[in-house]
């Protein structure tokens, strides 16, 4: 397994095509003394053919190509390495960004079921390394290296895009269905970036990539304010809460940002962007073995879940932690996990157990960080 050591680096990324407005693009083509429905053509070959280099782009003048290139086409992301498990069909990429820090995402493809069609979804980041400081986490264990710009985070989703088309996920076609903010970082602490990167993502083509609003999923371990503020932008996401424990007092040592905004303050914010959106809501909780595991701790978050109104409002994502033997952080034991959720079943509360995909390459959910050999969540 490799152990990937970040560069430490707060280098601003340049500004990239994909950062501007609609506006700005017509007016950056403008300054290169095109005409602006270049603007339209250029976007078309970055949102809907998810290409990068502009010197190859046949239908814009040969004079200017080069000019697009150098002036609105920095290298953003470059590939470290790229490793996948289950049959191909889980591909985690490591990228060095602008100024040397490193991050990851994942693709993984599932085939279609009796109940579902299938589906790729990408697992991306959203800064390097995080401030947040979860113990359990080893991107928190490293800090925050810098917040990544709205064309990195919309470039992760591009490229996973290029390398479905090139037949590189065995079964998958088309292009990434789903896109959930959960790689590293803590997403609302780089809102302003991410939020963009929502508009862009589902922005009609050619000035977005057409995705719905539905297939996108922000993670966040509590930054209720920012919650609030996303509540108001009346972008339908699907929210997710990493909430890992009902009551402030395990919580304020699992999460440290609990010490700010408790649970009650958390919830209730969750609640109300349920209802503002008419999304339900996604609780995220790791099953820590002895520590978050216990019958009567999912009776405590049921009951959380009910004292809001109507249980619809929320659904309860169980994940199991990878175990590490002689960790403090490791998998429950299998009839503490069926009691967990049998409590939560008998309060009507929905639940599921997250398919613990990419395991073997450290992509797993616990596992994404580019900071020694993680055990963090990445959310
Ligand atoms: S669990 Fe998420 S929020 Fe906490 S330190 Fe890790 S990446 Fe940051």
């Amino acid at each position: 397994m490799p152990v990937v050591v970040n560069t430490p680096s707060r280098a601003k990324p340049p500004r990239h095509w994909i950062d501007l407005s609609v506006e700005e693009r017509e007016q950056a083509v403008k300054d290169l003394g095109l005409p602006a429905f270049r603007a339209r053509q250029i976007s078309a070959h970055v949102f809907e053919r998810w290409e990068v280099d502009p010197t190859q782009w046949t239908d814009l003048p040969k004079a200017a190509r080069q000019d697009i290139a150098d002036a609105w086409f920095p290298v953003l992301l470059t590939e470290v390495s790229r490793q996948s498990c289950d049959n191909g069909t889980t591909v985690k990429t490591l990228w060095r960004l602008h100024g040397g820090a490193l991050v990851e995402s994942v693709l993984m493809y599932y085939p279609a079921t009796r109940h579902s069609a299938a589906r790729t979804t990408l697992c991306l980041s959203s800064q390097a390394g995080c401030g947040m400081a979860c113990p359990f986490c080893a991107t928190g264990q490293g800090g925050i290296q810098r917040n990544m710009s709205t064309a990195e985070i919309v470039s992760q989703v591009l490229a996973a895009n290029r390398l479905i088309a090139a037949g590189e996920v065995p079964g998958a076609s088309g292009r990434v269905h789903n896109v959930v903010f959960m790689g590293m970082g803590e997403p609302m602490a780089n809102y302003r970036s991410v939020l963009t990167a929502i508009r862009t993502l589902t922005a009609d083509g050619p000035a977005g990539v057409g995705m719905s609003a539905r297939a996108l999923t922000v993670s966040t371990v509590g930054l209720v304010p920012r919650i609030k503020a996303l509540t108001e932008e009346g972008i339908p996401v699907t929210l997710a809460i990493s909430l890992h424990a009902p009551d402030d007092e395990l919580r304020d040592e699992l999460i440290p940002v609990n010490r700010r905004w408790k649970v009650d303050e958390l919830l209730d914010a969750a609640w109300h962007y349920a209802e503002k959106t008419k999304r339900r809501v996604s609780i995220e909780y790791a099953l820590m073995k002895d520590i978050n595991d216990q019958a009567d701790r999912a009776a405590v978050l049921a009951r959380q879940i009910r004292r809001r109104g109507d249980w619809t409002w929320a659904h309860v994502n169980l994940i199991p932690l990878n175990p590490t033997p002689g960790s403090r952080w490791t998998a429950s034991r299998s009839e503490d996990q069926d009691a967990f959720v049998e409590t939560l079943e008998r309060w009507k509360i929905p639940v599921t157990v997250r398919d613990t995909r990419g395991s073997e390459i450290d992509g797993a959910c616990g596992q994404l960080a580019a900071v020694g050999r993680s055990a963090g969540l990445g959310q």
